[in-house]
């Protein structure tokens, strides 16, 4: 039994070729057969009618030399009898070689005995001639040799007709034959035609068939089916192609099955991880959707997650302060991660929250939601206002006798109550100094912790920054002037008012381009810019100083931070910037700042229009 594809197709095609072989085979024998007949019609019939009619004329030619002899031409008849004899026999022997029809053989040994008998009866002719004369020998021709004569001629034409009518009946069978032969041919080509197309289609399909299940099979595996097993039962190239397929699929599912439960697996560890976090985390989609919850969130907004689970916010976690900021954050299209500390009233409870979101995106990056961490600094915020508290009372308690300290030092120092040495000059001159500090000092703390407590009272109302800038330059030209600094405004005259505590304002900028005439050499520029940009004003202080180290600039608003370092280290209290922060920020603002070491800083921020 043949297994294999290769030799299925090579057994249809040795049957193919032996159908054709068949009919070649059977065309050839047949032509074969036929030229034979066509030779028995053309060459033995033919012969012997030829022997035959040779015949005739040697025994016309022997009655002519028998008359010729009668008429006293004895040598020339005699001559002429004997020559067409042997012409006779010449063409009876070839005829007698070549008997090929049934009777022929009687016909010529009837012939040969008549015509024996003919040379026979010359003889007796001649011998009655010479003994009874011509007379006689006349009669004796009359009476015997020209019946005999007849007779003789009559048997050739017999024998020329049996084998003219061999001959027809030949042509005639072989003209049946030839037809046969075709009839035969042709059948055989269409059997070997019908059969060839039969077969092939059987096989053909027959092969075809497990490749359309395999074709099938595929496409449905490719669609997912990975269960999909094809039954091809054949042993042959396609049923192993199709066993191996079916491994195939097995193994890509085991993977699929591993990889899901993998992948379900680590989703569950994720989730399980997420919800595990202190903070609140809520997950939403772009349509404001809850996704996710974690157990944080569920105690502190008192909600379930599957009872909110795709719900808008509003609907499930029902705080509009915090969807304000979250749908703020995103309608501005602002994709990166914000941040920002927020009182919120959860159930009549006060909670701040530092919150931290992100949108997340796909791998064309598009945003396909919103992760929001509510860091929880509620207890960081109760500790700061507890310092914050502690830091104005202090400074309070520390301002009345401070106050009392430096009056009586500037009673000394005015002499009213009296002269001193030089030495003691010196030293109430250094106490009075250290005086003047620790009273800015206390006025700082007790400004910031103001500011910090909400009790600092904002008188806002319309003014010209211009107006502020120019103050500002006033104030500080002198000491500009002592230190060699250029100090100067460059931008517009014409700046639209805005609506600001002009008080505090000035304060922020005096600080900082105080901060700026302090870590400046001399030579350098302090210059002050102003303008007006996506309704926002843009406020710079720039200097070509000493410059803020990398590590500092973002810590720089920072309470108490000082920038460490030799020679740059100056006696400063470090609340400047911080107090500044809060105020721009109590304006809605931003502050900033940029610089390189041994360049120059420039401090911005920025105040609504
Ligand atoms: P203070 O009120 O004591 O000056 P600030 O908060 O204003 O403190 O400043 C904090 C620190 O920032 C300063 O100690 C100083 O090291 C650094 N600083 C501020 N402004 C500049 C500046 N323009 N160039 C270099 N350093 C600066």
């Amino acid at each position: 039994m043949v297994k294999t594809l290769k030799g299925k197709i090579s057994v249809v095609y040795i049957c193919l070729v032996l159908m054709i072989a068949i009919v070649g085979f059977t065309s050839v024998i047949n032509f074969h057969v036929l030229s034979r007949s066509v030779d028995g019609l053309m060459v033995n019939n033919y012969k012997s009618i030829n022997a035959v009619n040779n015949m005739i004329e040697a025994i016309d030619g022997q009655n002519m030399a028998i008359l010729n002899y009668l008429n006293n031409n004895e040598e020339t008849g005699i001559d002429l009898f004997h020559k067409n004899s042997d012409i006779f026999y010449k063409w009876y022997n070839i005829e007698a070689n070549n008997i090929t029809e049934s009777g022929e053989k009687d016909h010529i040994n009837k012939i040969n005995k008549d015509y024996a008998k003919y040379i026979m009866l010359f003889s007796n002719l001649q011998e009655i001639r010479n003994k009874q004369g011509t007379d006689k020998a006349l009669d004796f021709y009359n009476n015997q040799i020209i019946t005999l004569y007849n007779n003789l001629k009559n048997e050739l034409k017999d024998l020329s007709a049996l084998n003219e009518k061999a001959m027809f009946s030949s042509k005639d069978k072989v003209t049946n034959d030839t037809i046969v032969i075709m009839y035969l041919v042709l059948g055989l080509s269409l059997v070997a035609v019908i059969g060839g197309y039969f077969l092939s289609t059987f096989f053909i399909n027959k092969f075809l068939k497990p490749i359309y299940i395999l074709t099938e099979s595929i496409r449905s595996v490719k669609e997912g089916e990975l269960q999909k097993e094809i039954s091809v039962a054949t042993s042959d190239e396609i049923g192993l192609l199709a066993h191996e397929f079916n491994n195939m699929t097995e193994r890509l599912q085991q993977f699929e099955y591993s990889s899901k439960g993998k992948l379900l697996e680590e989703k569950n560890k994720s989730i399980a991880i997420v919800k595990s976090i202190s903070d609140p985390l809520i997950v939403l989609d772009t349509d404001y959707k809850v996704v996710l919850l974690n157990n944080a969130c569920e105690d502190i907004f008192g909600i379930k997650e599957e009872a909110v689970l795709n719900k808008h916010f509003l609907e499930g976690i029902r705080n509009g302060e915090l969807y304000e900021y979250i749908s703020s954050v995103y309608k501005e299209g602002n994709e990166k991660r914000s941040e920002k500390i927020m009182h919120v009233k959860v159930n009549e409870k006060d909670y701040y929250f530092n919150i931290v979101s992100t949108a997340i995106k796909d791998r064309n990056l598009k945003i396909y939601g919103i992760v929001i961490l509510l860091q929880n600094v509620t207890k960081l915020k109760q500790l700061e206002k507890i310092k914050t508290d502690f830091m104005g009372t202090i400074s309070h308690e520390l301002k009345t006798p401070l106050t009392s300290i430096m009056m009586g030092l500037s009673l000394i120092t005015d002499k009213k109550i009296g002269d001193f040495n030089e030495k003691q000059e010196t030293i109430v001159e250094a106490m009075r100094e250290d005086g003047e500090r620790l009273s800015s000092l206390i006025s700082e703390l007790l400004q910031l912790s103001k500011i910090e407590s909400d009790k600092a009272v904002f008188n806002i109302k319309q003014c010209s920054i211009i107006g502020i800038i120019e103050n500002c330059i006033k104030r500080f030209n002198e000491q500009a002037l002592s230190k060699e600094v250029n100090l100067y405004y460059e931008g517009s005259e014409k700046l639209p008012k805005i609506t600001i505590d002009s008080e505090k304002i000035s304060w922020t900028l005096n600080n900082l381009v105080s901060n700026a005439l302090k870590y400046i050499n001399a030579g350098d520029e302090v210059f002050i810019k102003a303008v007006v940009k996506d309704n926002k004003m843009y406020v710079s202080v720039e200097d070509t100083g000493v410059g803020i180290p990398d590590e500092y600039q973002k810590i720089i608003f920072d309470k108490f931070v000082q920038v460490k370092g030799g020679d740059l280290e100056m006696r400063s209290s470090g609340i400047g910037l911080a107090i500044a922060k809060e105020i721009v920020e109590a304006h809605g603002g931003e502050i900033w700042c940029e610089s390189r070491l041994d360049v120059g800083s420039k401090f911005t921020f920025t105040l609504p229009v």
